[in-house]
């Protein structure tokens, strides 16, 4: 993204619309974009009105009136001169666009947005079997977003684990093998919004993957959030609520399942036997 410095008047609206703190009014007094911290998600260009107004015109018509102590501003939500301008991206930058914004589907999920539909679906995907325990770790927020370098430290030190990559999931698509869960060398440098890798391991090796995210978050220059799924017992009940608790984290459910769902890939029917 950037702003077209012809059409610009330094209205400074966009300033605030941009989740990561990308657009600043330079010193020519015009918007600009800082384009390394710019994720691509399209909330500038997308979420503002545009009028087409004359720059000359206007930013004269502005400069006259504070002259006199009175102001020209226009609504907060429009770029009243249309100069917040989308960039053609090529790769890897499109990989900015295809976590961050919403509306962009991904190539290896066609689900918009940074992830799979995770645990959310297990209904009826039954990713998480019984006695496993699946990860979200999320990477990143608006305001600071998350460098897929940073992404990659945390994957390389699950990989060397029992742990398994989703391998639908557009983090694990990144990686040149998931054995060793290396991210492509020429995404290092990429910065999202935020994404969200998922895994899982058997339920009695949750204990050291919480040590080891916990280990590596410490390096990281971005927040996490860390998530995990397990299937409850015949009586609703979780069965490592008191095991996360006892390593110090605190836990509580966030989402639940009813497991109401129409399964859409029935497992096979065991053969009756006589
Ligand atoms: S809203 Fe438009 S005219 Fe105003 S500062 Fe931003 S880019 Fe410039
Ligand atoms: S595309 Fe998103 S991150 Fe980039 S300047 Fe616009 S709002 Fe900010």
């Amino acid at each position: 993204m950037h702003i077209d410095k012809k059409k610009c008047i330094g209205c400074a609206n966009c300033v605030p619309v941009c989740p990561m703190g990308a657009i600043y009014i330079a010193q020519d007094r015009l918007a600009e974009v800082n384009s390394e911290v710019c994720v691509e998600c399209q909330a500038c260009y997308r979420g503002m009105s545009v009028e087409n107004l004359p720059q000359q015109p206007t930013r004269f018509l502005r400069g006259l009136l504070a002259f006199f102590k009175l102001r020209f501003q226009p609504d907060p939500d429009i770029c009243p001169t249309g100069a917040i301008t989308r960039d053609e991206l090529v790769w890897p930058r499109t990989l900015r666009r295809t976590f961050s914004d919403p509306l962009v589907p991904h190539e290896s999920t066609g689900i918009g947005g940074r992830g799979t539909m995770e645990v959310k679906t297990n209904d009826v995907t039954e990713r998480i079997k019984e006695g496993e325990a699946g990860f979200t770790v999320e990477f990143g927020r608006p305001g600071i977003g998350a460098y897929f370098r940073d992404v990659d430290r945390v994957c390389r030190a699950l990989a060397a684990t029992a742990a398994v990559f989703e391998p639908e999931n557009p983090v694990t698509v990144l990686m040149t093998d998931a054995k060793t869960g290396k991210i492509r060398e020429d995404v290092l440098n990429e910065k999202v919004l935020s994404c969200i890798l998922e895994f899982k391991v058997k339920i009695t090796e949750m204990p050291e993957m919480l040590k080891i995210v916990e280990r590596e978050v410490n390096h990281l220059d971005t927040v996490v959030a860390l998530g995990i799924a397990i299937r409850c017992d015949a009586e609703g009940n979780d069965t490592v609520r008191k095991q996360i608790e006892a390593l110090g984290f605190d836990a509580w459910r966030g989402k639940l399942n009813m497991g109401l769902g129409r399964r859409t890939n029935p497992q096979p029917v065991p053969e009756v036997k006589s």
